[in-house]
């Protein structure tokens, strides 16, 4: 029996009610494959700040530090809006979280399933089928961070500056994880970026293709982000896995959940720098937020925190006949019609949030 510890933070809105589904998951996705799970609950977010004073509580981030991996739900609401930006749920949580793992690779799976092609924006000729991209996003570099960063007054004049910075090292890092991403899917890596333009694309084209050379079974092409941007609408179903860095990253993964159409389906995982021998240690949360129009109503759809939950297992435990089999109980409950209130359609079957987490189960066997 192998075991993992794992710090549960479900944080606020609809974070607890579809945390919950994804624990009952993981426990019976663990007796089928012999994995133990201990998973330490702590406040994160809003929660935290009303029973705590602050959003990542001392003893939230201990228990962080001596898990395996985090499990994220979401934080933030109407109620700590009005609150100084600096001490928002989102800033004040998932910033530092970030910044003390050194969350540096952001997977987000964009996954429309063939049964849910209606939820997507995208002309149906063109998502019909379905498609499956993974967006491989560098975290912790390029504009956001670089220095210098100012806003100044110059001879009567507003003059603002960000800088975009990138060690090839960090580059090299990001193009690892794309690349053994695309080694367990169908082998082909798009990497963006703006050489025509940018040293930094320059610099970011020649480093991911000397890293190819590491991976002679991954088919390796470059796209400029401009015209990425337009290929990933006209024909998703062409693209595997996509690398990008930090600003090109945020854009085109939020394109691509947009494309895909359910919010409430898709997962995200962020690797950090410390490796373990089964993978490595990283933090896996939704990719939508609190949902606070729905939350607490039970009516809210788990699966993105389910196929987080197995993202985990495949990223930082090394267990990936586990997360397929919680995948494919998803991609069965689906077929089978079970549908929450966002993914719903005339015909199937409307379920809320703790019977698509029976459904799920009943689908692991
Ligand atoms: P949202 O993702 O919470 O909601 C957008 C829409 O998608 C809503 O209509 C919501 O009901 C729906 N939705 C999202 N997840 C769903 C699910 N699992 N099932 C069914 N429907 C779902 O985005 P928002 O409304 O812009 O943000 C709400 C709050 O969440 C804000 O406070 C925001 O700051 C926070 N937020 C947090 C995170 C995070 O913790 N990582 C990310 C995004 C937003």
């Amino acid at each position: 029996m192998k075991s993992f510890k794992v710090a549960v933070l479900a944080g606020d809105g609809i974070g607890p009610e579809v945390m919950t589904e994804a624990l009952r998951v993981l426990e019976t996705v663990g007796k089928k494959f012999a994995l133990n799970f201990a998973f330490t609950e702590k406040r994160v977010g809003g929660a935290a700040i009303d029973a705590d004073g602050k959003a990542l509580p001392d003893d939230t981030l201990q228990a962080c530090r001596e898990a395996d991996a985090i499990l994220f739900g979401s934080v933030g609401g109407p109620k700590w809006e009005s609150l100084p930006p600096n001490e928002q749920p989102e800033r004040a949580a998932l910033l530092p979280l970030r910044k003390h793992f050194g969350l540096f690779a952001n997977l987000r799976p964009a996954v429309c399933f063939a049964e849910l092609t209606h939820a997507s924006p995208v002309r149906t000729d063109i998502v019909a089928g379905g498609f499956d991209v993974l967006c491989v996003r560098e975290l912790t570099g390029g504009l956001y961070f670089g220095q210098p960063k100012f806003t100044r007054e110059e001879n009567g004049d507003t003059v603002v500056v960000d800088t975009m910075v990138y060690k090839k090292s960090e580059i090299e890092r990001i193009a690892h994880v794309a690349f053994r991403a695309a080694q367990g899917r169908r082998k082909k890596l798009t990497s963006i970026d703006k050489a025509n333009v940018l040293e930094n694309g320059v610099l970011w084209r020649k480093t991911v293709t000397a890293i190819a050379k590491q991976y002679p079974g991954v088919e390796l092409s470059h796209l400029y982000v401009d015209n990425a941007a337009m290929q990933l609408i006209k024909n998703p179903k062409a693209f595997d896995v996509v690398l990008a860095e930090n600003l090109f990253g945020d854009i085109l993964s939020d394109e691509m959940a947009m494309i895909a159409g359910s919010l409430g389906m898709l997962p995200s995982a962020s690797l950090g720098v410390k490796e373990t021998p089964l993978g490595r240690f990283g933090m896996y949360e939704p990719s939508g937020g609190t949902a606070p129009d729905i939350a607490g109503k039970g009516i809210a759809n788990p699966i993105a925190q389910i196929l987080s939950a197995a993202m985990m297992l495949r990223h930082s435990f090394g267990e990936n006949d586990a997360a397929s089999a919680i995948d494919a109980a998803v991609r069965n409950v689906i077929a089978a019609g079970y549908r929450t209130g966002d993914i719903f359609t005339e015909g199937t079957k409307r379920v809320n949030t703790r019977e698509m987490g029976d459904a799920i189960l009943g689908a692991l066997g």
